[in-house]
């Protein structure tokens, strides 16, 4: 059988403990077998990091920037323990942190939905992806006690010498506590592009939802600036057939229980944190969780949201069989798979991601499932699958479809 050849390489980013070991499995039996591709490999496995003083991190960061498509494996975010473990030189900061600031992306993080696993809203039919502003607000907020009475103000001093600006905050009469927070225009129209970017290549509406009745200037602004992009970018949202909807923040919650998904959830930075662990919670396993960041000017990565399963990978390293969901990383790769396909205007770079998607959905919907998925199932499953006998029956149904 000929490969399918991929026009433009493929920026792939390696990672650490057990998704390591699924990601060479899921290379070696579902994707090269297949692709004749221009892998641009960047390690950035932990120990990897350390020689190069995290040169390679920014490497891959600048390689996604230049090749537009990346995929990447769960890598470890050192903290003390990790030091000691991989006879570290310093705590390197999160990879993904580090790739977010160059690419000035926003992450997206969509479950995958199979008939067999009932979400625990009734409603939900099809995924609800969050996208999650991830400056400012609350997270690079200046926080004070006030101790004893007195009076708290916003004070604005211009650079430019001209008149600054107070406002009262509060008039103390006895002990409590004041919060600065901020954001950026330049910020919130970075985090607008990219959910519109997402939207249309996903070809989904958007919410956006926050608090403009109550806070009329900072939510306002948020809400205005969202509104700017949605105009700015109006036809090519019309011909993705992509609706825009605003919504206040607690209309959102209330009608997002009676919706039945399919939509990107855009949200400042608290909101999402919070909501997009209940999305997730509320669709099952971290293992069905697939996350891509996406820059404004419409760079992707590709990766699983859940970390490197560190727990599986010691009962690995004992010798033990392991049962590790690969379902989300090698949905990162069809994710990366596609996409590259959809820029080349390469069909059958683009059908080969959706065969493989395919395939591991139809073992999942047969019953061939690894452990976590087990009590989720109904019917539940009799048995369940090794980490690599999963990928194995995965690789089975794809080499029927595609030879
Ligand atoms: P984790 O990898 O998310 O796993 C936590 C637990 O969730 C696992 O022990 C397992 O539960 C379950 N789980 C997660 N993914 C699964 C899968 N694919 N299949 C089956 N079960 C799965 O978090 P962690 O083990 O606490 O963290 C390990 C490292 O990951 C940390 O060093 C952290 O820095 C890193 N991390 C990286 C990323 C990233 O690169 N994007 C994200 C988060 C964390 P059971 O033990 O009950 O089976
Ligand atoms: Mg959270």
């Amino acid at each position: 059988m000929s490969k399918i050849k991929v026009k433009t390489p493929l920026v792939e980013m390696d990672g650490d403990e057990m998704t390591r070991i699924m990601w060479q499995m899921i290379k070696d039996k579902l994707i090269l077998p297949y692709l004749d591709v221009e892998l641009k490999y960047y390690d950035l496995g932990l120990p990897e990091r350390d020689k190069t003083d995290d040169r390679v991190t920014v490497d891959a960061a600048n390689a996604i920037k230049e090749y537009g498509v990346g995929v990447k494996c769960a890598t470890i975010t050192p903290d003390a323990e990790r030091i000691t473990e991989y006879k570290l030189k310093k705590a390197w900061p999160s990879p993904n942190g580090t790739i977010r600031s160059i690419l000035d992306g926003t992450v997206f993080r969509k479950p995958i939905v199979v008939k067999n696993i009932t979400p625990a809203v009734r409603s939900w039919k099809k995924p609800i992806t969050i996208g999650r502003h991830a400056y400012g607000d609350l997270y690079k907020s200046m926080e004070v006690v006030a101790d004893r009475p007195g009076k708290a103000e916003i004070v604005f001093t211009p650079d430019d010498g001209s008149a600054e600006i107070r406002a009262t905050v509060n008039r103390f009469n006895g002990p409590g506590i004041i919060m600065g927070m901020h954001n950026t225009d330049k910020s919130i129209h970075s985090f607008a592009q990219s959910c519109i970017k997402y939207a249309i290549s996903e070809k989904v509406d958007i919410w956006f939802a926050c608090k403009d009745t109550i806070s009329k200037k900072y939510h306002a602004r948020f809400k205005d600036i969202f509104n700017e992009e949605v105009l700015a970018h109006k036809n090519e949202m019309d011909k993705a057939g992509v609706n825009y909807r605003f919504l206040l923040i607690d209309d959102a919650v209330a009608q997002i229980m009676k919706h039945e998904g399919g939509i990107l959830w855009a949200m400042r930075n608290y909101d999402g944190d919070v909501f997009s662990d209940m999305i997730a919670a509320g669709f099952g396993s971290l293992g069905m969780m697939t996350s891509v960041l996406v820059s404004p000017e419409g760079k992707f990565e590709y990766e699983a949201a859940h970390g490197t399963v560190r727990r599986h990978y010691y009962e690995h390293l004992k010798g033990n069989k392991t049962s590790t969901n690969s379902v989300a990383s090698i949905f990162a790769w069809t994710g990366a798979i596609k996409k590259r396909g959809e820029l080349d205007k390469t069909p059958d770079v683009v059908k080969f991601g959706e065969e493989l998607e395919k395939a591991t959905l139809s073992c999942i919907e047969s019953g061939i499932v690894t452990k976590d998925l087990m009590l989720l199932c109904n019917p539940t499953p009799k048995s369940y699958e090794t980490t690599e006998s999963f990928i194995d029956k995965v690789a089975d149904r794809l080499g029927i479809a595609v030879r």
